[in-house]
């Protein structure tokens, strides 16, 4: 069979894969830092060169800020897009790596082997995956395995500035039928997993002026309005004691997970006891009848993020401040409107002032909720293709992040997208002492061999 001849290609190669991934892993491709910008350029030249050599039509292609690299290729039905960052993470703090975060090692360890770098895991390992599978592909038969389109961004890491508009200039040469983005993780150590659910952020920002200058608690206290109990109060009650936020219409567009999804998630071995108990706590907080999994992944939130005012210094001070001050954020999901939701919140908290206090606003970002249609064969095709190569079904995951590409591919380019990953939990991206396992960048190649047999 010639699945079964690419993958044992994908075997016998893999020491040479290894030698192109820690290639790429020597080219220190900081994006934020301006001192790197040659070196994210020349990142992204090693790619338009592999990707020329698997036969590819590819570029290097301009931006304000760092290239993309944008590569077309192969023949199909179906229309792939791949997306990737070539961009890594600064390394400080430096005294905390065991060896210089730009001279790659594959490392024994009791886990078995890792290869430790910056960049390792997140994202040129994850990214070197499709590519090395793609290389297989081409060796055994000859092309590449379907119409492809590869799109490697090198702002990911330093907040993105030039992918809307490229995207937009070229929205018609992006466009696919659905985008494959691997920059997540496995759900646990071995079960893969097809994250089809993101919440969105909201973020708010709210002062409460109340008498016009601080007063003296005991020349005006119990008879002049306390900015810092009203703020606190109307805050507090943001959730009620079953743990339902209670502003108006915040549950608009809050879908409910179809059945099949729902019951998967109940089959995932997740111990929300460990979850909480790192972090010293036991008792999930959110909506008493939700599973810890829904509360993270499927239920939106409201959350104070930070409150001041008055005389917060050592020692004591007898103050009424005159102000109070808050930072509120919303996790949505589902159709959640940010923009309804920020104008409901806003009349909410008005309408609890005292007459004699007014409110001012500052807005943060908005952005809606992502949610996969997992009716596109594609993603039954593709879970069950990853369900092979791990031994283990691939799970339909959410994320209580939010990871913007997905939207933007939504929003600009009208295409669903499958976030496929294969990073643990361990891998220490954006921190010291970055890896990847060796397990996973073989089994990650093999993962996307098996993947794109089934879609093209
Ligand atoms: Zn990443």
């Amino acid at each position: 069979m010639s699945l079964d001849a690419v993958l044992s290609r994908i075997d016998t190669d893999l020491p040479e894969a290894l030698d192109r991934l820690l290639e790429l892993l020597r080219i220190p491709s900081i994006s934020t830092d301006p001192a790197y910008k040659a070196e994210c350029a020349k990142a992204a030249d090693w790619l338009v060169e592999y990707l020329k050599s698997l036969g590819f039509e590819a570029a290097s292609r301009p931006t304000p800020g760092h290239p993309m690299v944008v590569a077309h290729g192969g023949k199909g039905d179906k229309h792939l897009l791949f997306y990737g960052h070539y961009d890594v993470q600064p390394v400080d703090p430096l005294n905390l790596w065991d060896r210089n975060p730009f001279d790659p090692e594959i490392q024994d360890t009791a886990a078995g082997k890792v290869i430790r770098a910056r960049g390792a895991s997140d994202d040129k390992g994850q990214l070197m995956t499709f590519l090395e599978a793609c290389r297989a592909w081409k060796a055994i038969h000859g092309t590449l395995p379907g119409k492809l389109t590869i799109f490697l961004e090198g702002e990911e890491e330093s907040g993105s500035p030039s992918l809307i508009p490229f995207m937009q200039e070229n929205a018609a040469e992006l466009k696919a039928d659905i985008a494959l983005i691997c920059d997540t993780g496995l759900f646990d150590d071995n079960t893969p997993a097809i994250t089809t659910m993101l919440r969105g952020l909201l973020g708010e920002e709210l002062t409460i002026h109340a008498a016009n200058k601080d007063l003296h608690s005991g020349s005006y206290g119990g008879a002049a309005a306390n900015p810092i109990k009203i703020l606190s109060k109307i805050l507090g009650n943001m959730t009620d004691a079953t743990g339902r936020i209670v502003i108006p219409n915040f549950y608009d567009g809050v879908t409910e997970l179809p059945d099949n999804i729902r019951a998967q998630w109940q089959s995932l071995a997740f111990d929300h006891a460990k979850f909480l108990g790192d972090v010293g706590l036991s008792i999930p907080i959110g909506e008493q009848d939700r599973t810890p999994l829904e509360m993270l992944w499927s239920r939106p939130t409201a959350e104070i993020n930070g409150m001041w005012g008055g005389y917060t210094g050592d020692g004591f001070k007898t103050v009424l401040p005159a102000q109070a001050h808050a930072k509120v954020s919303f996790r949505l999901v589902g159709d959640q409107d940010a923009d309804a939701i920020r104008k409901s919140f806003r009349t909410w908290v008005e309408a609890q002032l005292p007459a004699d206090c007014r409110v001012e606003w500052k807005g943060h970002g908005a952005g809606g909720a992502s949610v996969m249609s997992i009716e596109d064969p594609a993603f039954e095709a593709a879970r069950l293709a990853l369900g092979q190569e791990w031994g283990k079904p691939a799970a339909y995951i959410g994320c209580g992040g939010s990871i913007p590409i997905a939207g933007y591919f939504k929003t600009y380019l009208d295409m669903d997208a499958m976030l496929i990953g294969f990073g643990r939990d361990n891998d220490q991206i954006h921190s010291p002492n970055e890896k990847y396992d060796l397990e996973c960048f073989h089994k990650g190649i093999r993962s996307w061999a098996r993947i794109l047999a089934k879609l093209t």
